[in-house]
């Protein structure tokens, strides 16, 4: 761990799971509360001075960014060997950190004039809002970071970072790396379980929690932050649909459709989780999704060519099961896939579900793993309806030639983003966040960067 810009070992560990293997493969220190207490110490004294120069703030992300693209040869083979992504993903999510800390280094804020007149002159200000406690989950560790490191820091804030139980290691080694570059205290890193997570919420010293992780982890930071009228940002679960309507060719967008719900073995919070389709093209769309789902080549992070790991973990890998298995034993069809892999480690074969049902559990529960379910429509309107008939709220996909009736139809989505034709677009200057249950508040752009803040009002009276 990283506390006070110092490496902090640990009397206890506990054991990191290679889930292509199945393996432990290392150790990984779980912090007491005293070391907790200690790293929120240490962020408390070093804001003090990190909030004073915005400039030097600037000036060192850029650093920290710089030091992350020159990483990416140390960072990548941990990250790999934890998460299970194949090491080209994997370099390129240490390459995507480097740009989140770059955008917030390069973003261009400036106080806001309300008044001038001949009374007085007044600017809305933002202003740090003191230490940041920042809590991620297992399928993107280092970018789901980035997005909390960049903006937080260049607001001002002063950070004790925790990674999840399941992919510590490469999240540690990049706080240790970045050290090289931030005064010591400013950016802490402390590991362990969701204990330590709750310990982290229920502290006095936070002043915000920023939090990416489940929806039932999130209601629990919420209650906890609470009590401390602490500020929070929640990025939570999806279970985003893809909308395809009747004008589409299925073998045109069966790639972009298939790599928008498959991409990091479908472990994203905002990867398609149930596509709807025309009645009329339900086979069709099927067999081009089948297709592809039968070309990609899954396997160990190191293997050559490799496009799909493993899920990352047992308790993630059994639910997969279920949920494919529940679909099943219901009268749906796999078309492609079915089951896990005959090998080792949490393989699970990219499945294709076909007549799937609303009403079945991994059309309307958040699967997060490589099965999609296909289900078919008849009437737009009632699809749209059903399309928001959940909790859910992240975002959303409509697919068609005609981008202008899709894009009405886009309108209709009741999520933090409505994409048409695409899917997974993600980018530092697009806000993401989740309508109901996937969120509260959103990440990136200049809203990212003011979610850390509070406003003040400097009024300057002239006469
Ligand atoms: P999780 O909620 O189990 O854990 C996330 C993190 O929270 C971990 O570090 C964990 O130790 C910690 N934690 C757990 N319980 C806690 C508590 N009560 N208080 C404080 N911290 C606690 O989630 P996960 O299984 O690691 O990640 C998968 C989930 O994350 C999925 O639902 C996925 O959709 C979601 N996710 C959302 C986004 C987004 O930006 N919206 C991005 C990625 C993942």
């Amino acid at each position: 761990m990283t506390i006070a810009g110092e490496a902090t070992p640990t009397a206890g560990t506990f054991g990191v799971i290679n889930p292509a293997t199945g393996e432990v493969f290392a150790q990984a220190p779980d912090c007491t509360k005293e070391q907790l207490d200690a790293a929120f110490d240490a962020a408390q004294k070093a804001q003090i001075d990190w909030k004073k120069d915005e400039e030097k703030r600037r000036q060192l992300l850029r650093d920290a960014s710089a030091k992350m693209f020159a990483s990416v040869s140390e960072l990548a083979p941990l990250l790999m060997s934890e998460q299970g992504k194949p090491m080209d993903k994997a370099a390129e999510e240490v390459f995507g950190a480097g740009i989140w800390l770059q955008y917030y280094a390069d973003l261009e804020v400036a106080p806001l004039q309300i008044q001038d007149d001949g009374n007085a002159i007044a600017h809305v200000h933002r202003r740090p809002m003191g230490v940041v406690a920042a809590i991620t989950p297992w399928n993107f560790p280092l970018i789901l970071a980035s997005w909390k490191i960049a903006p937080a820091l260049r607001a001002g804030n002063t950070m004790v970072l925790k990674p999840s139980p399941y992919t510590p290691l490469a999240t540690l080694k990049m706080v240790e790396i970045l050290n090289e570059v931030f005064p010591s205290g400013v950016l802490n890193a402390v590991s362990g379980g969701d204990e330590l997570g709750k310990w982290m919420t229920a502290h006095p010293t936070p002043r915000k929690v920023s939090f990416t992780g489940s929806v039932n982890a999130g209601k629990h930071v919420a209650a906890a932050a609470a009590t401390d009228l602490k500020r929070v940002t929640l990025e939570l679960g999806g279970n985003d649909p893809a909308i395809i309507l009747d004008d589409v060719d299925p073998a045109a967008v069966a790639e972009k459709i298939f790599w928008g719900a498959f991409a990091n073995s479908g472990q994203i919070c905002s990867a398609i989780k149930r596509v709807y389709v025309p009645e009329a093209m339900h086979d069709q769309v099927v067999e081009a999704l089948a297709e592809q789902a039968g070309k990609v080549k899954m396997g160990e992070g190191t293997e050559e060519g490799v496009q799909l790991g493993p899920i990352n973990n047992a308790p993630q890998f059994e639910r997969v099961k279920e949920l494919v298995k529940d679909a099943l034993d219901g009268g749906a069809t796999a078309v492609a896939g079915g089951a896990a892999a005959d090998r080792p480690g949490y393989f699970f074969q990219p499945t294709i579900i076909a007549g799937a049902t609303d009403g079945t559990r991994i059309v309307d529960e958040e699967q997060f793993g490589p099965a999609l379910p296909v289900i078919p429509y008849r009437d737009l309107d009632d699809v749209i309806g059903r399309a928001n008939a959940t909790h859910f709220g992240l975002s959303g996909s409509v697919w068609s030639n005609d981008t202008e009736r899709a894009s009405a139809v886009a309108d209709q989505l009741e999520c933090g983003t409505a994409w048409v034709n695409a899917h997974l677009a993600l980018a530092p200057h697009q806000p993401f966040g989740g309508f109901k249950w996937s969120g509260v508040g959103v990440e990136n752009g200049p809203w990212g960067l003011d979610a850390f803040t509070d406003i003040q009002v400097r009024y300057n009276q002239k006469s």
